[in-house]
C-alpha cells in the first residue's frame, strides 16, 4: 500500500491510495497490465540483488486478491493478449515475468506457495506456508521447497496458554510441537525428498513491538526447529532436548536473550464438574519426566499438587475465585521466579457449569474447549481466539438449562469482531426463555455490529428457566471466505 500511495499510477485504478494504518491483506494491488509496474519492481529487485549475494531471491508473491485485476481494462487486455484463462494465470504471468528478470541476473526466485496458482514459474522454489500441500505439489513438480507451515513454523503464534501470554496473533505452537515437526511430508516418495531444502521459522510482528518481544517469541522455539533440521528423524529425542534446554537457558541468560519460559507453564483445562455449577480444573504438567513438581495457591499459601492430571472441584461459593499454579524445583520445593505462574480467575453466574447444548458444533479450528467454553466461568478476552472462544460458520442455537425456574437479571454472550482475521460479529442474536423447554418466548434481540469484542445483552429482569441464543453468520463477508486458507467465522465466548 505504501508503494501504491507513492506511485498511484502503478495501481489498477490510478488511486489515490492511502498508506494503511493497520495490517491485513488489501484489495489494492499492482496492476498486472501496466509495464511500468514491472519496470519499478525490476528496479527494486536489481537493488536487492546488489545488496544480497544469495542465489535465491525471495519475491513474496502471496496474498494477492484478484478483484481489482478483474475490474481493470489493462489487466483484462493483458489476459487477452497472452491467452490467459483467468486471474490466477495472470498472477502466474506476473511471477514468470519477474522470474525471467531475476534469472537474467544469474539468480533464482523463491516465493510463497501462492506462486503455484495458475502454473509455477520454471525455476522457482516454493516456500510452503498454507499447510504442507504447496510444498508437496512443488516437490512433485521437481521444484525446490522450503517448508514453513503455520502449524509448526510460525513463531508469532502463542507458545503457552494465551491467557498467560502476551497478546499474539493466534495459534498455539509449543516448543514440543515445533520439535515434533518433520519437514519431509509423508506424501513424498524417497526420490522426491531431495527437493525439500529445509524449513524456516517465521516471526511476523503485527503484535510484536520490541526486539525483546521478538526474542521471547523466537527462543527457544527456534532451537527446537534448528535441531529438527540438523538431526536425523530417528535420533531426535524430545525429552532429551527439553533436558538440554535447562543448560541452554543459562547460556541464553548470560547472553541477555529474553527467552520464553512458557515451556514450564502449567496448563489448566476446565471441564464440567460432577454437579451442575461446579467447574473441574485439570492441571496439565508442561514437561513430562522433568525433575519438577507443581504447586498451586488461591490465597498465597502454596500447596503441592501431584505431577499428573488432577481435578479440583470449585463450588459456586464465593461467586468468583482465582488461583495460581506453577512448576517448582523438586530439589527444595521452592517456588522460583524462573518458572512462569499460570493464573486463573473464574466468575460464577447462574449459567456457569450448567447444562449446555449446541445445535451445531463449532468449526474445528475454533473449538478447543467445546461447548463448556461458553459456561466455564471465564470471561473471554479479546483476540484469545483459540481457548476462550468458539467459532461457527453457520447459525447456531445454544441452549442453557438452568435446572429450575429462576430470576435472571440479564442474559448475554460475548462476540468478537476482527474482520482482518476473517472473524465477524453475528448478524442477529436472539434471546429466548422457556419454563418447559418446549415453548420459548422472546427475551431480546440484537442486530448491532460493533468493533472489537462486545457483550451482547438480551432483556433484563425477567423470569425463566431456559434461554437460547442464536447467531447467524453475516451474509455479506467483506472479504473472500477462505482465502489464504483462512475461514470466515462468527466467534462467541
Ligand atoms: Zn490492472
Amino acid at each position: 500500500m505504501a508503494a501504491l500511495a507513492s506511485y498511484p499510477e502503478l495501481g489498477c485504478t490510478g488511486g489515490p491510495y492511502e498508506v494503511n494504518k493497520g495490517w491485513g491483506v488489501f484489495e489494492e494491488v499492482f496492476c498486472a497490465g501496466n509495464d511500468s509496474t514491472f519496470a519499478m519492481l525490476e528496479g527494486v529487485l536489481a537493488e536487492v540483488m546488489e545488496l544480497f549475494p544469495s542465489e535465491l531471491i525471495h519475491i513474496g508473491g502471496d496474498e494477492c486478491p484478484k478483484e481489482s485485476w478483474k475490474a481493470c481494462s489493462k489487466c483484462q487486455a493483458r489476459k487477452k493478449a497472452h491467452d490467459l484463462k483467468d486471474e490466477h494465470e495472470l498472477q502466474s504471468y506476473f511471477i514468470q515475468r519477474i522470474e525471467k528478470f531475476v534469472n537474467s541476473k544469474g539468480r533464482k526466485i523463491i516465493g510463497w506457495d501462492e506462486i503455484l496458482e495458475g502454473g509455477l514459474a520454471p525455476n522457482a522454489a516454493v516456500m510452503s506456508w498454507r499447510g504442507t500441500e504447496g510444498g508437496v505439489a512443488a516437490a512433485k513438480l521437481k521444484h525446490n521447497v522450503v517448508m514453513s507451515p503455520g502449524s509448526h513454523c510460525y513463531f508469532d503464534h502463542y507458545q503457552g496458554d494465551p491467557a498467560n501470554e502476551p497478546l499474539a496473533i493466534g495459534g498455539y505452537t509449543t516448543v514440543q510441537k515445533v520439535y515434533s515437526y518433520e519437514p519431509i511430508p509423508v506424501e513424498l516418495k524417497p526420490d522426491q525428498h531431495k527437493y525439500i531444502l529445509g524449513a524456516q521459522g517465521n516471526v511476523w510482528t503485527e503484535y510484536i513491538l520490541t526486539p525483546e518481544h521478538v526474542e521471547y517469541m523466537a527462543v527457544p522455539r527456534m532451537l527446537a526447529l534448528a535441531e529438527v533440521l540438523w538431526i536425523p528423524k530417528e535420533k531426535r529425542d524430545e525429552a532429551d532436548f527439553i533436558r538440554r534446554l535447562e543448560a541452554e537457558f543459562l547460556r541464553l541468560e548470560g547472553m541477555k536473550v529474553n527467552a520464553s519460559k512458557s515451556l514450564y507453564q502449567v496448563r489448566l483445562r476446565l471441564e464440567q464438574g460432577h454437579f451442575p455449577g461446579m467447574v473441574k480444573v485439570n492441571f496439565i504438567p508442561p514437561v513430562k519426566g522433568a525433575p519438577l513438581s507443581m504447586k498451586w495457591t488461591d490465597d498465597g499459601n502454596w500447596t503441592s499438587v501431584a505431577d499428573e492430571l488432577r481435578p479440583r472441584a470449585l463450588t459456586d461459593q464465593p461467586s468468583s475465585t482465582s488461583m495460581q499454579v506453577c512448576m517448582v524445583d523438586t530439589l527444595d520445593g521452592q517456588v522460583r521466579k524462573k518458572f512462569p505462574v499460570t493464573r486463573l480467575s473464574l466468575a460464577f453466574n447462574k449459567a456457569t457449569a450448567q447444562k449446555i447444548t449446541l445445535s451445531e458444533q463449532p468449526h474445528e479450528r475454533y473449538n478447543e474447549g467445546g461447548a463448556f467454553t461458553l459456561v466455564d466461568g471465564i470471561t473471554a478476552q479479546e483476540k484469545r481466539v483459540n481457548t476462550e472462544w468458539l467459532g461457527w460458520r453457520k447459525g447456531v442455537t445454544i441452549t442453557m438449562d438452568l435446572g429450575s425456574e429462576q430470576e435472571i437479571s440479564y442474559v448475554g454472550i460475548g462476540a468478537l469482531n476482527e474482520t482482518y482475521s476473517w472473524i465477524h460479529m453475528p448478524d442477529v442474536v436472539e434471546f429466548l426463555v422457556s419454563s418447559d423447554g418446549k415453548n420459548f418466548t422472546s427475551y431480546g434481540h440484537h442486530t448491532e455490529n460493533k468493533d472489537g469484542a462486545s457483550r451482547i445483552r438480551g432483556g433484563e429482569n425477567r423470569q425463566g428457566a431456559l434461554c437460547a441464543h442464536r447467531g447467524e453468520a453475516p451474509r455479506q463477508h467483506p472479504r473472500g471466505s477462505s482465502r489464504s486458507g483462512r475461514t470466515s467465522v462468527v466467534v462467541l465466548g
